[in-house]
């Protein structure tokens, strides 16, 4: 494994480049893996981490969408008819690319009045038929006993049965790592803690832009002959930057998840509640070990931290409560987040929750390019389009794309049987987590922490090794705590509480890999624990 030095690559930051892509979510990371493995010289920069806004935030699945097909039938829509259709391809590619970080995962529907069993059997059966060969699993009703024995959380009374079905489920932080990981791999520049201030501009057009490293506090310029826009909720304010007049084209919505202990989902099933009070649908998943609930739709204004509302837990757990035999109360909940949706403007749509979840390509009078809206699953297609759309607008004559077959680093070698092999050195916990979250250099990692002395556990209870904070600042650009404890393990996502209290080690090791001044450290502990402290 080669260390990978960030000062380096601000070095090799500040030259001219084919493509700055700004914003390394999803998306971003996604146009910089498609940029690069098509020959185009590219800059990836990020203001946070990869991943550290809506990327990290997400409910986890690889689908096509139950909500959306149900809304293309009532509506006769066809547009989203085929938004879902090209989604459910897109999952077979997901799961594909990233085999250590996405798996298959079945959901139950309850049904609780018989009527309704034709209504969901026949669109869920509808989904996957949408598939084509694409499919994952089918789908198939089964009676309330066989409900209740497979979700016995669920209350029995009224229950007529449910219909299962399949999806994809993943690890949104580390897939958003290793898409930007692979991209470095493939030749780009990838730089988190460096945010877009301003635009180089000459005749009005876009040429480049002005870079901030929020680690030194130095600032940079950047030439590019194309520049794309790609931040998420923050398209609109990073446009005015170029463009002060430009009329914002998106509105953001907040979705909030619940994580709860384990008990309250079995290990290999989720559940689908299709009827919410405000005509949604709400998932609860097994994850990591844990139970996620969620998520609401509610407009909500940008910011770096978004913090979830009592009103929005309250839905959630009402909802529960309303479904589950077990009672699930706030003191329960281990943790609470909150992502923002980007979603494209339609001045028809009356609520944020009809928004059509495409995405779109626009292109300023500026040049700047902006690709926003779409969703997780699609991110890779996403980056095809843009850089088609480049290809044939700026006449560049790009070979074709190759990211549907470009495996992520960690799943070119990945064997899920290796898993028991290193359970027989590790206990079968840290050995699922150290697979699932490493891949092919699960074993490497695991050998790290014997070379190096790291065995020790982070927090007692969880698989989290030592070695693993070390490993994450010098191959996975892992630059903060903050960084290690919310997205190269999901810690932070899991257990609040525990990874405030893992802070103080986390920046000690951290402190000694970087070489950080004690001040710095001390910095570096307080952004992290106060950022953490905002949690509800
Ligand atoms: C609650 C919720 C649940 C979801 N669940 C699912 C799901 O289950 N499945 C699915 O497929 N999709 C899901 N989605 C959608 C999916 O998460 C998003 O479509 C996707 O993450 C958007 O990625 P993005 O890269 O466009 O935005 P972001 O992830 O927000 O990335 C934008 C990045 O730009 C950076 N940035 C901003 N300004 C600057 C600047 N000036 N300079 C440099 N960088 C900057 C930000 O720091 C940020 O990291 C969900 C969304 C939400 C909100």
């Amino acid at each position: 494994m080669e260390r990978i030095d960030r000062k380096q690559l601000v070095r090799a930051a500040e030259d001219r480049f084919d493509l700055l892509v700004i914003g390394g979510g999803a998306t971003g990371a996604g146009v910089a893996l498609e940029a690069a493995t098509r020959g185009l010289k590219t800059l990836l920069v990020e203001k946070h981490d990869f991943g550290a806004q809506t990327s990290s935030r997400s409910t986890k699945l690889v689908h096509g969408g139950v909500r959306y097909l149900e809304a293309a039938i009532k509506r006769l829509d066809r547009v989203q008819w085929n938004l879902v259709k090209d989604a459910l391809k897109e999952r077979a590619v997901f799961l594909r690319i990233a085999p250590h970080l996405a798996w298959k995962v079945e959901l139950l529907t309850p049904i609780y009045r018989a009527f309704e069993i034709p209504y969901y059997l026949a669109g869920l059966k509808l989904y996957e038929a949408l598939a084509g060969r694409a499919s994952i699993g089918r789908a198939y009703f089964v009676p309330a006993t066989t409900a209740k024995a497979r979700y016995p959380q669920l209350k029995p009374e009224g229950l007529k049965g449910a219909v299962v079905y399949a999806d994809g489920q993943f690890d949104d932080a580390r897939m958003n790592l290793a898409v930007a990981l692979t991209a470095l791999e493939a030749g780009a520049v990838v730089l988190n803690h460096a945010e877009v201030t301003g635009f180089l501009m000459e005749e009005g057009r876009v040429v480049g832009a002005e870079v901030k490293d929020l680690l030194s506090g130095g600032t940079f310029a950047v030439r590019a002959r194309m520049v794309v826009n790609a931040t998420g909720p923050f398209t609109d304010r990073v446009r005015q930057l170029a463009d002060p007049e430009a009329e914002p084209m998106l509105v953001t919505s907040s979705g909030v998840h619940l994580v709860l202990p384990a008990r309250y989902a079995p290990m290999d099933t989720g559940l689908l509640i299709p009827k919410t009070e405000d005509g949604r649908v709400l998932f609860v998943l097994p994850w990591e070990g844990y139970t996620l609930a969620g998520t609401t739709d509610e407009p909500a204004e940008v910011t770096d931290h978004p913090v979830p509302t009592a009103g929005e837990i309250d839905y959630i757990l009402r909802h529960l409560n309303r479904h589950f035999a077990l009672e699930v109360s706030r003191e329960q909940i281990r943790s609470a987040w909150s992502g923002l949706r980007p979603l494209v403007r339609d001045p028809r749509a009356r609520d944020t929750a009809r928004l059509a979840r495409d995405h779109v390509i626009h292109e300023e009078k500026t040049g700047l390019v902006t690709i926003a809206g779409g969703k997780w699953t699609t991110y890779r297609k996403m980056a095809e389009d843009l850089v088609n759309y480049l290809d044939k607008t700026r006449g560049l004559g790009l070979p074709k794309s190759r990211t549907a077959e470009h495996v992520l680093l960690g799943g070119r070698n990945y064997d899920p049987a290796k898993e028991e092999e290193l359970a027989l050195r590790i206990d079968p916990d840290t050995a699922r987590h150290l697979a699932h979250t490493y891949g092919d250099q699960a074993a490497a990692v695991l050998r790290f922490a014997q070379e190096h002395g790291l065995f020790a556990r982070l927090v007692p209870g969880q698989p989290f090794l030592e070695a693993e904070v070390v490993w994450a600042a010098r191959y996975e650009l892992a630059e903060t705590p903050l960084d290690f404890v919310e997205r190269r393990v999901r810690l932070a996502f899991l257990e609040t509480e525990a990874a405030r209290k893992a802070l103080p080690r986390i920046t000690e090791l951290m402190q000694k890999e970087k070489g950080w001044s004690r001040p710095e450290a001390e910095r570096f502990l307080r952004e992290a624990d106060d950022w953490l402290a905002l949690a509800p």
